[in-house]
């Protein structure tokens, strides 16, 4: 699947925020955003106001870059979520958020969504006891996510929830720190997401 492979730091001066996409390291001050708080490139100190296509653009991009989602299986979340009874918008963000890799990564297992899709791509987690290696695999209530690994691949996750130890998992998850699992308790809401996403721009957009 194509990746962007791009100075990952560059994508949040671009959304001129942070995304959290490194990590730990997001929250030292050698953080990209911190340091340089303009976009990136020859013009990125000019001030530009933007237009309301530019704003919901902006606003989609963001989004697809905090849950780490290309173009296309971003429009196909669109398309399921413009399909499904509910409001569109609530329905987008639950879709990206029951991801096994962003379950993951709000289990704490990993510092970031991009090293939680390595941990799922490397066969360590399980869904109701079954090896699941598929970052987009989308969970749901009752479902149980575990961990299923052992030795040094056990002992840097463990590692990793250390360094992470300070984030609260969600409440929609059931964390158990003792055998590294966490249940489905319920979809989740647009409140459990901690990063501020206008996801009504996103709808707008789209619906044009
Ligand atoms: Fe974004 Fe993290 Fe880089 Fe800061 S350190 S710019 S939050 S990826």
């Amino acid at each position: 699947m194509a990746r962007y492979t791009e100075a990952i730091c560059r994508l949040c001066r671009r959304e001129g925020e942070k995304l959290f996409l490194k990590g730990n390291r997001c929250i030292t001050e050698k953080c990209a955003v911190v340091k340089r708080s303009y976009p990136p490139g020859q013009h990125g100190q000019s001030k530009q106001k933007l237009s309301n296509y530019g704003v919901q653009l902006r606003e989609k991009q963001k989004v697809k870059r905090i849950y780490g989602v290309l173009e296309r299986q971003f429009r196909k979340y669109f398309k399921i979520a413009s399909r499904t009874k509910g409001v569109t918008g609530k329905v987008l963000l639950q879709l990206l958020e029951r991801r096994l890799d962003n379950v993951v990564f709000r289990m704490g297992l990993a510092t970031s969504r991009t090293a939680a899709r390595q941990i799922v791509r490397h066969n360590q987690i399980s869904v109701n006891s079954v090896r699941t290696n598929i970052p987009s695999f989308l969970v749901t209530k009752d479902d149980l996510v575990a961990v299923k690994t052992k030795d040094k691949a056990l002992a840097k996750i463990k590692d990793n929830l250390e360094m992470t130890k300070d984030r609260t998992v969600p409440s929609w998850l059931e964390f158990n720190k003792n055998d590294l699992s966490a249940k489905v308790l319920r979809l989740p809401e647009k409140e459990d997401i901690q990063q501020p996403i206008e996801e009504q721009l996103i709808v707008e957009l789209y619906s044009k």
